[in-house]
């Protein structure tokens, strides 16, 4: 019933990061279907819009030095063709940061837009940009609901070991704590699981989502219990330029002795480090496998050592492991990454079979651990927040 009253209608979504928005349009329905997505690169310089709707041509041409609010309007005037005459009837944002409140979607109004700024010191190079284009969307869909997804909501409910650091407790009380991200790849993930391996919906299973940005989830019945993202989205995993974790003595060392400030170590731990610092060659892992490079190779090296440290501490906080899943881009394409985390791990009963694993197969397992191979979709879980928001839904 619930169909038929929002046909005609359509949903947007919106993932603004500082230099790029992505988007992805949807018809509304109980289960949104998809019309196209695309993304503007490049903002504030020589932008240049992406469009791939669904089944049709794909398509790519530049749109001058946009910002984000004309980042909006140069997808407003492609979505014409995609939408077929449906109105947009909800925007869903990706919002990086809902802090210890905003874990389930919401509806963003003048409150809850203020309260979500006000989180901006916790994420200040991701918070303000989700902002700049949920503001941009108001002004472009005056009628359509805005709602906001959060990337930490997933891990809301951590046990409190899970999300505290070992300070002193004032620093809990004012928001010093482990949040953890990737949540809306994440649930996407632990939906999928359930959908198609419904044996595991009460299992213990890691999920890694391995893209520039990488983390891993401990999930136990589908629910987080601890990750590797704390308070920032630097801790954990290095990453394409992130360093992951660092014993903090290393940043007292850097402040007191190489005079570094704030600006030059959040430059150094954001953008010059992890596979990028590591190789001194690239923070594509194409580019890195490629490569004859010995730096090259002990980047990659470091960063599956990483991966295979945290999978121990993750079944630790499970109490044991009975699947691991790969994500993100790495995750999902990379079987060299996927055969060097799984082949020194035979310990743990994780094994992967040669030819499914060159594949990218859904199960590329052998061994007595499920290990499964499952593409992420961050903008689906965003159009389904929203479709529960509109009439019918
Ligand atoms: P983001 O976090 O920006 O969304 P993605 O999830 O798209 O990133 O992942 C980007 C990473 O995936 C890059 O390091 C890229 O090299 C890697 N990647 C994509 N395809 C492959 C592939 N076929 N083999 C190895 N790595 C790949």
């Amino acid at each position: 019933m619930g169909a038929r009253q929002m046909s005609g209608a359509a949903i947007l979504t919106i993932n603004a990061g500082s230099s790029s928005v992505k988007f992805s349009v949807y018809e509304a329905g109980e289960e949104p279907v998809e019309l196209g997505r695309g993304e503007v690169e490049n903002l504030n310089a020589e932008a240049h819009l992406r469009v791939a709707p669904a089944g049709g041509v794909p398509g790519d041409e530049p749109i001058g030095r946009a910002d984000h609010a004309g980042a909006l309007r140069a997808i407003l005037d492609h979505l014409a063709p995609m939408l077929d005459g449906r109105r947009v009837a909800g925007v869903g944002h990706r919002i990086v940061h809902g802090g210890a409140h905003h874990a389930a979607p919401q509806l963003l109004d003048d409150t809850s837009i203020g309260e979500l700024h006000a989180l901006e010191p916790l994420a200040p190079l991701h918070q303000p940009y989700n902002l700049a284009a949920v503001n941009a969307a108001r002004a472009a869909f005056p009628d359509a609901l805005q709602v906001g997804c959060f990337d930490t909501g997933f891990h809301r409910g951590h046990a409190w070991v899970n999300e505290t650091f070992g300070l002193p407790r004032a620093y809990y009380d004012r928001g010093v704590r482990r949040y953890g991200f990737h949540g809306l790849s994440y649930e996407f993930i632990a939906g999928e699981i359930v959908r198609r391996h419904p044996e595991l919906a009460g299992a213990r299973v890691i999920v890694a989502h391995l893209g520039n940005g990488a983390s891993m989830c401990a999930m136990h019945a589908g629910r987080s219990v601890n990750t590797t993202m704390g308070f920032s989205a630097l801790d954990g995993l290095p990453m394409g330029t992130r360093t992951g974790q660092i014993d903090p003595g290393v940043l007292l060392y850097l402040m007191e002795f190489e005079k570094m400030d704030a600006a030059a170590l959040t430059r150094l731990l954001y953008k010059e480090s992890g596979l990028k610092g590591l190789s001194g060659i690239s923070n594509d892992m194409r580019t890195l496998e490629a490569s004859d490079a010995p730096e090259a190779a002990q980047a990659i090296d470091y960063f599956t050592a990483r991966i295979r440290h945290e999978i121990g501490a993750l079944t630790a906080d499970l109490g044991g492991l009975d699947a691991l899943v790969f994500t993100g881009g790495i995750g999902e394409h990379s079987a060299l990454v996927r055969e060097r985390v799984c082949g020194g791990m035979g310990w743990l009963g994780l094994s992967v079979d040669a030819g499914a694993n060159a594949e990218n197969a859904p199960e590329i397992g052998t061994g007595r651990m499920r290990v499964l191979v499952i593409p992420t979709d961050e903008e689906r879980v965003i159009a389904r927040a929203v479709a529960r928001f509109l009439p019918g839904g």
